[in-house]
């Protein structure tokens, strides 16, 4: 009893309270250490590899899939196939072949149709003493070919009569490296949880509403546990699977939906009532263009967040190009309107001084100095900066981390603008917003647009504001994928557009973990390109990640200014640059890059009214990946597009931002496929959250006592 009372530090009252909501223990908190064939030593490889401390939580530690062993195959019938495939049949002969490395025992098994060799290269001794001649084998494995003889390597073998049945579909577990060195494989998993299923004390508490069960027809947990891990067949199988992926993706949004109710409820948002003079002014005198509806909508969608005495939490989603910007500058003009200060982070270096740039541009003529802080701000400057930031005198602080240092403290932070988000840790967020006694309002942008799906996974405690067009009057940029022995043509395309007074960014690839190869792979490009477009009748600036802060800057500034007419660089000028002369991307191995990435730097040119270009350089072999990047980026302009394309082929898990995020949860579900199951969880999770916020119903019960829990997390990094 002690044990859980001691979570909750209240007087005595409210602690019989809170000892309602606590897990009572039952068989599934048992650590596994109890369980027969356990013990503690193989207790403490499966938390220390896998993270699992209970009987329960290796029921949830799922098959990664399902080999189907309902069939045996005959040898004769064997194709080149290499899926895993079983056949029965009695060891005629053993041998060990060779020496050193290439050193191998082979059994020969025979079935009445053929013969099969089964190789081991591993473990000999082991396998060399228990294979027996003239007994008969179940041997289980993948199919090799080798110049078109066909073998088994390192099969599953097993002996005795009752293994020669078949046994239709076997669990595969994610296994780390670790286990198999203590000898811990799937086979071990499989007994385990047989174990436990045995186990008379076996049973699961359901945890999802009756009423859902019923409405969608989902299996009961402990059937649906029971048939994830032994199925019956496969339809049994699939709808385990269903039910269990609702379940994970229920969870995850409940989760999502209940720290964003907890917050509204808990913690009092500065109010905003204001809409004043600077505001005003700016719409009035300085706006320098009319704003699109998009814009104006989502505008309005932030002011009512400011109005409600609620923090604001919202997620601006918005193509390149589609100017989340000057709806960053104007609510940060409303918190100055209330007496309050306000501050932009960005990844980079090179961004935040873009960000300082434009903001300052824009606000010329009115009585606002943003100011700038980062890493290679001087002591002095920073002293300075930091003295009239604790006293309010600056009211706009852009920035890189450097923001979120101990000794940065504002006078009163009532908004937080957030852009490429996707670049900071939950952890440096959350530190931002503890800035200030109430915490002020926060607004994230995203570089580029990311799937609704991820938003909702990753994202899902946050608003979602978007803004779906671009400005008016841009023209499209025209794509082409281009081989790179058609060099001299682009070249001389080069040449005409920069005739025509207008700038060319030029990108190589960004060597990773090496600035050294880095400035040497740049350094030579830089070279052929000059070949083509020689100095000093055109006039280059350098960018690369070597360059200090201010060298940095210095390149840019002449870019900026049209005193050059080629920017030669890597990947860092991805974000944030804005250039509106330059008209021309030329990126070279292409294939090299990642979607998200190209269209970043495609969306580089395109910003002023001239007709503007991206060139996707690529030769030699494709990749079937890259190839489709390629064709997506030539096909579309639209980042949303772009973005669903780049989750169908990294993968969820790759993509950027998805590491501190609820996906490492997800461990049936796949947003690439349940798009449906997920909206449908989540209206779900808002249903019940509307109807019981405080889950004090009786059928909800479950579920209380399943969100008490924290999840239970496989470390899969450490997964092969
Ligand atoms: P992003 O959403 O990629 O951050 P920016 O805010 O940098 O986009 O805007 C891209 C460009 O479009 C900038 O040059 C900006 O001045 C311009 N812009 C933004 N909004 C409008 C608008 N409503 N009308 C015309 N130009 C706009
Ligand atoms: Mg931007």
């Amino acid at each position: 009893m002690a044990k859980y009372a001691s979570a909750c530090p209240q007087p005595l009252v409210l602690r019989i309270a809170c000892l309602k909501f606590a897990v009572m223990p039952g068989f599934l908190d048992t650590p596994v250490e109890f369980l027969k064939g356990v013990g503690p030593q193989r207790a403490d490889a499966l938390k220390t590899e896998l993270g699992i401390q209970s009987i329960g939580d290796l029921l949830m530690h799922y098959p990664a899939r399902h080999e189907d062993r309902s069939r045996i195959y005959k040898i004769a019938e064997l194709g080149k196939a290499d899926a895993g495939v079983q056949v029965s049949g009695v060891i005629t002969h053993i041998d060990l072949i060779g020496a050193g490395p290439g050193r191998r025992f082979v059994a020969n098994i025979k079935d009445e149709t053929g013969n099969l060799q089964l190789v081991w290269f591993q473990g000999i001794p082991w396998v060399a003493k228990s294979v027996k001649p003239g007994d008969r084998y179940l041997a289980f494995g993948r199919l090799n070919d080798y110049k078109g003889r066909i073998s088994m390597a390192h099969p599953e073998l097993e002996s005795n009569a009752q293994a020669i049945a078949p046994k239709g579909l076997v669990p595969v577990y994610p296994l780390t490296d670790g286990m198999r060195r203590k000898k811990l494989e799937n086979r071990f998993m499989v007994q385990m949880v047989q174990t436990i299923f045995n186990d008379p004390r076996f049973d699961v508490p359901e945890n999802l509403p009756p009423a859902l069960l019923k409405e969608f027809q989902l299996l009961d947990r402990k059937t649906a546990l029971r048939q994830l891990h032994s199925p019956s067949d496969l339809k049994s199988l699939e709808k385990a699977q269903h039910r269990l992926k609702f379940e994970e993706l229920f969870y995850l949004q409940l989760r999502h939906l209940q720290l964003k109710t907890n917050r509204n409820r808990t913690i009092k948002g500065l109010v905003f009532s204001e809409v004043g003079d600077h505001f005003n002014t700016f719409y009035k005198e300085f706006l320098p263009f009319e704003l699109t509806d998009a814009q104006k909508n989502v505008l309005r969608e932030i002011r009512a967040d400011m109005r409600t005495g609620r923090q604001m939490n919202r997620l601006l989603q918005g193509d390149v190009g589609s100017g989340k910007t000057i709806v960053a500058l104007l609510s940060m003009l409303l918190a100055v309107d209330n007496g309050y200060q306000a501050c932009v982070m960005a990844p980079t270096e090179i961004l935040a001084a873009q960000h300082h740039l434009s903001l300052s541009e824009m606000l010329e003529g009115m009585n606002i100095k943003p100011v700038l802080l980062t890493g290679s701000t001087t002591k002095k400057t920073r002293k300075a900066i930091l003295e009239n930031l604790k006293s309010g005198e600056i009211p706009f602080l852009i920035g890189t981390h450097a923001l979120i240092e101990q000794d940065v403290e504002f006078k009163n932070l009532g908004l937080v603008v957030i852009d490429e988000q996707h670049r900071f840790g939950v952890a440096q967020r959350a530190r931002l917003a503890s800035k200030s006694s109430t915490p002020p309002h926060i607004l994230v942008m995203t570089a580029t647009p990311i799937p609704r799906t991820l938003a909702m996974t990753v994202y899902g405690d946050l608003d979602v504001s978007v803004i779906d067009r671009l400005p008016g009057g841009r023209k499209p940029i025209i794509t082409a994928a281009r081989h790179h022995s058609t060099r001299p043509l682009i070249m001389d395309f080069l040449k005409k557009e920069i005739a025509a007074g207008r700038q060319v960014y030029y990108v190589f690839p960004l060597i990773e973990d090496s600035d050294k190869l880095e400035l040497q792979s740049l350094m030579s490009g830089y070279d052929m390109v000059t070949e083509f477009l020689p100095t000093p009748d055109f006039k280059y600036s350098i960018v690369h990640g070597r360059l200090k802060p201010d060298e940095k800057e210095n390149e840019m500034h002449k870019f900026r200014n049209g005193l050059t007419d080629i920017m030669i660089a890597t990947t860092v000028i991805e974000v944030g640059v804005n250039v509106p002369n330059a008209t021309v991307m030329v990126i070279e191995n292409a294939e090299r890059f990642g979607l998200a990435q190209l269209h970043q730097l495609r969306g580089r040119v395109g910003r002023g009214g001239n007709q503007s270009y991206c060139v996707l350089v690529a030769g030699g072999k494709l990749s079937e990946n890259g190839k489709k990047r390629l064709d997506t980026m030539v096909r579309t302009t639209d980042g949303f597009e772009i973005s669903k394309v780049d989750l169908e082929l990294r993968g969820p898990g790759e993509m950027d931002g998805t590491r501190q995020s609820g996906l490492l949860e997800l461990k049936l579900a796949d947003i690439r496929y349940d798009e449906n199951l997920l909206v449908l969880a989540r209206n779900k999770a808002e249903d019940l959250l509307n109807d019981d916020p405080l889950l004090m119903k009786p059928e909800h019960f479950g579920v209380r006592q399943e969100l008490a829990k924290t999840p239970h997390r496989t470390v899969w990094s450490k997964i092969a």
